[in-house]
């Protein structure tokens, strides 16, 4: 896929987007666009129609929305985006963005690809409630082949079942794995979902600049208290610009002399120590194989849980006595002890030579 660019200066600086969480009033829409007129946002956001959780929450102020944005446009001169309906595209809105409960519905994101063939505005693509990336890149490929080539992804996180620091959790792999695999998708911070509260939001937004995210979505309202939606996780237009303003963007590259000499430096070094771990493990496989063999021949069981306790127990204790956390030590260990589970399993299952 080969994605045209919606933002000139991606790379140099954040993309910014900031408004409402829904559309309320005509007087809300246009006291949190003149709120954020002199912070130099790149688009204002409200959304009109609200996919809600559970029923008899608000769901949206409908069509009359779209013209109160028309109206933010024309007193404000900011471009203005919404979560895409088939509507919104005869309003002259000049972005879209697609939510996580219609992302992760195939037949939803089809539609809305059939709907958009032949026009040619930018789509900013949620991602799915659950954690599924594949369906995330399906639907980026719907959207990219019914034509839309300025294409952008919002990251708002994931729902888990119990209660979490994080209302959406941030599930940073996810999105870095779809950066890997699409490094030319502009990939936006959705701040307010992932956080929902305000305490949060600029701490995981510095996050995503310190991951090289291209920018920042934040929702913004004049009152956040009395929203009638998502109410402890927006903020006023000050509180945005002062978080705005404090938050450090980060370029992915440096032509100092000096900054890509020791950078170099220490990548050789890592990339060394990456060589001995990998032959460590290496190592420790082949051993793993060996005590297979010897499980075989004496027909013990694979798994023995007070051995691997142990070595759970004592690991995590040096690691911690050498910064490691704990859950870096045992997920690891898990890891290593899958496969070398993997590694006797294979020995069991073979023939007697
Ligand atoms: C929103 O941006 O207001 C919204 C409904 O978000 P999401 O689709 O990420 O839940
Ligand atoms: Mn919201």
């Amino acid at each position: 896929m080969k994605f045209a660019p919606f933002f000139a200066d991606r790379g140099k600086r954040a993309f910014w987007i900031a408004g409402p969480c829904s559309a309320e009033t005509e007087e809300q829409m246009l006291e949190t666009a003149k709120g954020l007129a002199s912070s130099n946002i790149d688009l204002f956001r409200a959304g009109i129609w609200k996919p809600r959780t559970r029923p008899n929450s608000f769901e949206g102020i409908g069509t009359q929305g779209l013209e109160w944005l028309n109206t933010v446009k024309r007193e404000t001169g900011l471009k203005v985006c919404t979560e895409v309906v088939e509507e919104a595209l005869k309003h002259n809105i000049d972005v879209l963005w697609i939510g996580a409960r219609t992302t992760v519905n195939p037949f939803s994101v089809q539609e809305i690809a059939d709907a958009l063939k032949g026009t040619d505005i930018p789509v900013l693509i949620k991602n799915p409630i659950n954690p599924d990336i594949k369906l995330w890149i399906g639907a980026i490929e719907r959207i990219y082949d019914s034509g839309i080539k300025q294409l952008g992804v919002i990251h708002r996180g994931f729902s888990s079942y119990g209660s979490d620091k994080y209302r959406n959790q941030p599930r940073w792999q996810i999105a870095i794995e779809l950066k890997r695999q699409f490094p030319d998708l502009p990939m936006i911070c959705d701040s307010s979902h992932i956080c929902g509260t305000r305490d949060l939001l600029e701490e995981v937004s510095q996050k995503a600049l310190d991951l090289n995210y291209d920018g920042i979505m934040l929702e913004v309202h004049p009152d956040p208290d009395t929203a009638w939606s998502d109410p402890k996780q927006q903020v006023k237009p000050d509180v945005f610009s002062g978080i705005k303003d404090r938050l450090k963007y980060r370029q992915v590259f440096s032509d100092d002399a000096e900054f890509l000499e020791s950078l170099e430096n220490l990548r050789h070094q890592i990339d060394e120590i990456d060589d001995e771990i990998m032959s460590l493990m290496a190592s420790r496989m082949n051993l793993a194989a060996g005590i297979g063999a010897y499980k075989k021949r004496n027909n013990i069981s694979i798994l023995q849980t007070g051995r691997w306790s142990e070595i759970l127990e004592k690991n995590i204790a040096k690691g911690n006595q050498m910064g490691l956390s704990v859950e870096f030590v045992s997920g690891l260990l898990k890891a290593v002890h899958q496969e070398s589970i993997n590694r006797q399993h294979q020995i069991m299952k073979s023939k007697d030579e």
